[in-house]
């Protein structure tokens, strides 16, 4: 048993998945996952569950209630094999919240309202502790594009980012006109969506073909920033977002 980090945590559940952070003192991300698991309760045991090998610092319910599992000090295991801005051991760097959705591979539904709010505030929480700057508040499928969707495109953060959580500009709207970039597309437009998707953060090479893992990066974008349409494909709404975002990261 341990203390809990955080007066907002309700209940520690202890995890034995965790170990030293490696090479950092202080996290400086925060990733948000959900569990992708149609029982809450069954969520939750495996994340406790020795066998399964993944853990989180915390996990937030639809009804709102937040559970500790792992101190924010200790490296919890919810990244998996990932990558941003040049570092692949993301779990050293990072706090990782689970929140209870059953995803795209059951019944990927929207956050209720009182959940949100707790994200909110735990969120909020955590921020007053670790040195966490917006940019690096991110979705599991930001670091891990090709393995993962979570915590997905229905996961309000335009409501986080209202409330002081994370990097956010307003989608530019789809508009389908003019040109677009997608799969099998090769040359230096291509070049240079790459360069900045990687400038922004996204484990992307900048090979100048628009590849299978061009696409899921591109897709993992919009999962989080232009949310209304997550197809992989770089047309004008998802290049002018982008380029507005990182416009905004830069100020
Ligand atoms: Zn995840």
């Amino acid at each position: 048993m341990f203390a809990p980090d955080s007066r907002i945590v309700e209940r520690v559940v202890p995890s034995p998945n965790h170990g030293e952070r490696r090479g950092v003192a202080r996290p400086d991300m925060l990733l948000l996952h959900y569990t992708g698991m149609p029982d809450t309760g069954v969520a939750l045991e495996k994340l406790c569950d020795k066998a399964s090998g993944v853990s989180a610092h915390y996990f937030v319910s639809e009804d709102g209630s937040v559970v500790q599992l792992v101190p924010e000090t200790r490296r919890a295991w919810h990244a998996g094999e990932a990558s941003w801005a040049g570092e692949t051991d993301i779990n050293s760097r990072s706090i990782g919240i689970e929140i209870a959705n059953p995803g795209h591979g059951w019944d990927y539904r929207d956050f209720p309202n009182v959940q949100t709010e707790a994200v909110i505030a735990l969120c909020r929480d955590v921020l007053t502790r670790q040195p966490i700057l917006p940019h690096r508040v991110l979705a599991h499928s930001d670091v891990a594009p090709a393995r993962k969707q979570d915590p997905g495109e229905k996961f309000p953060w335009d409501r986080l980012a209202a409330a002081g959580i994370g990097l956010w500009v307003e989608p530019e709207p789809i508009a389908d006109d003019g040109p677009v970039l997608t799969m099998g597309d090769h040359g230096p437009k291509v070049d240079e969506l790459q360069a900045r998707l990687a400038d922004f953060g996204y484990g992307t090479d900048v090979t100048g073909a628009y590849d299978a893992p061009t696409r899921d990066v591109v897709a993992a974008f919009q999962r989080h920033f232009r949310p209304a349409r997550v197809d992989g494909i770089a047309d004008r709404s998802t290049l002018k977002t982008l380029a507005r975002l990182s416009a905004a990261r830069a100020r």
